[in-house]
């Protein structure tokens, strides 16, 4: 496999993360690092969080090591908007057959359950909020992708509410929405708090590295991972879950996802007069009934979250000067929902990757003892975290069900080669964008 030539960086001040409780936690440090592990992770996110702690369940003996090349909860996992959906993104779309949506729910539930649990048992304090989730439309038009998730929903008897009117705008503090449809299953979280949060109670077997970037894998029979920093490790088997990344190492070929750039902001907390329209409103979460559409959030804290813009990531980056101009769409989507609080400054605003593939598919595989998996879809928290189980039950011989279908699913289509990926991109991103109008 090849050395990584583009390594991730932070984009913007993450807001979830500058927020967390959790942001000073000290993991591990460098000089701990060994040269032997049972088991090496490549990647803290989700995925990884999920791998890590899968290993040291299946073998409580064993040593595993955590690379992550950032800070944790500094990359999309903990960059997100926070909505860990129990069923799979687009619901009410045909991107996926209803085989897929059945196993989709299942997961996702599974995982959810998990982390719940692991909060709980171990009274870990971090922003979590059982409040459900709306999809909601400002344009008649997109009233159609209400109808069409309600279609589904019904099918797999998972409960939802329709709001519409006065009643809907009691619900959000604002009247900006016409028509949603209400999921209570989903939860809404802090990101990088929950993430961040998760990784302290790694049992004492898992060590955790943050800012210790991984330059190469050499896969075979007993892998060797090489760290930018020069120390070399030997392990029975390495669990690759580094998002778009993971094409750095030559696991996938080079355009297998694309990288798609979108921009979030989060207001400072409002005062007590700017929430006097959130009086009796419990916080909530909005995603769009567009592609392009804005994701909003009212806070547990008492701040506004605003996430749109879409742009295309051909070097997995973003700089400084197109986060700034990020901030005019987002500015626009903000004032037109919250016209009583447009002179609200935001106090952070960020960058972060949503690793697509053409037909929304996972990757999930494996290449003698290098295990790895990309989630390949917009809302990818839960999905990611259950494949990062079961990669770490695959390398240890378990096998399952869940197993079998991830490992069977749909792969990710072909996407032609650079620059045809851009241009493309670029294209299409332009055209979402200028049809979702009020959406945004
Ligand atoms: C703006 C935005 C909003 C989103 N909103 C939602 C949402 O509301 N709900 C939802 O479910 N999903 C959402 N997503 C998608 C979700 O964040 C991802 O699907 C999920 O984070 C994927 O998790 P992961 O662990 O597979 O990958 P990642 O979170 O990308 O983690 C991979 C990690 O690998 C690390 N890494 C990469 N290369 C190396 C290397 N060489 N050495 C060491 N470490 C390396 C990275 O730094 C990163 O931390 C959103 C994404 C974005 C960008």
């Amino acid at each position: 496999m090849r050395e990584v030539k583009i390594f991730p960086s932070e984009t913007g001040v993450s807001a979830w993360l500058e927020t967390s409780s959790f942001k000073n936690h000290q993991f591990n440090q460098p000089g701990e690092i060994e040269s032997q592990y049972d088991f090496v992770v490549v990647g803290a996110g989700y995925g990884g969080f999920a791998a890590a702690l899968r290993l040291a369940e299946i073998n409580p003996g064993c040593s595993v090591a955590v690379f992550e090349a950032i800070r944790i909860g500094a990359n999309d996992s903990g960059k997100n908007a926070g909505f860990l959906i129990d069923v799979p993104h687009a619901f009410g779309s045909g991107d996926f057959s209803h085989e897929e949506k059945v196993w989709g729910v299942r997961m996702y539930t599974a995982a959810l359950d998990k982390m719940r649990k692991l909060i709980k048992d171990n009274d870990l304090k971090v922003d979590w909020d059982e409040c459900g989730k709306y999809l909601a439309s400002y344009k008649r038009s997109t009233f159609k992708h209400l109808d069409d998730d309600a279609k589904e929903l019904d099918v797999m008897g998972i409960p939802y509410k329709f709001y519409e009117g006065e009643e809907l705008r009691q619900k959000l503090g604002t009247a900006y929405y016409k028509k949603a449809i209400f999921n209570p299953g989903t939860v809404l979280v802090n990101p990088a708090d929950v993430l961040r949060g998760l990784f302290t109670i790694m049992p004492k077997n898992v060590k955790v590295f943050e800012k210790t970037p991984v330059l190469k894998i050499e896969d075979g029979t007993e892998p060797t991972v090489i760290l930018l920093n020069g120390r070399v490790i030997k392990c029975k088997a390495v669990i690759v879950t580094a998002g778009p990344f993971l094409q750095e190492f030559g696991l996938c070929k080079g355009n297998t996802f694309c990288p798609i750039i979108s921009f979030g902001a989060l207001t400072r907390k409002l005062n007590e007069e700017e929430l006097e329209p959130f009086k009796d409103v419990v916080p909530w979460g909005i995603t769009a009934g567009h592609t392009a559409g804005t994701t909003v959030r009212y806070t547990k804290d008492g701040r506004l979250f605003v996430r749109n813009g879409l742009k295309y990531g051909t070097f997995y980056s973003c700089s400084p000067e197109r986060i700034r101009f990020s901030q005019r769409l987002l500015r626009k989507a903000f004032v037109n929902r919250f016209p009583a609080h447009k002179h609200v400054n935001f106090e952070y605003v960020y960058a972060g990757m949503i690793h697509l593939t053409m037909n929304s598919r996972s990757l999930f595989g494996r290449k003698q003892n290098v295990y790895y998996s990309g989630v390949g879809e917009g809302a990818g928290v839960c999905k990611s975290f259950t494949m990062g189980s079961f990669l770490a039950e695959w390398s240890n011989g378990i096998d399952s069900d869940i197993l079998e279908f991830l490992k069977n699913d749909t792969k990710p289509s072909w996407m032609p080669p650079e620059p045809f990926t851009t241009v493309g991109a670029e294209i299409r991103l332009v055209y979402e964008t200028l049809t979702a109008g009020g959406e945004i």
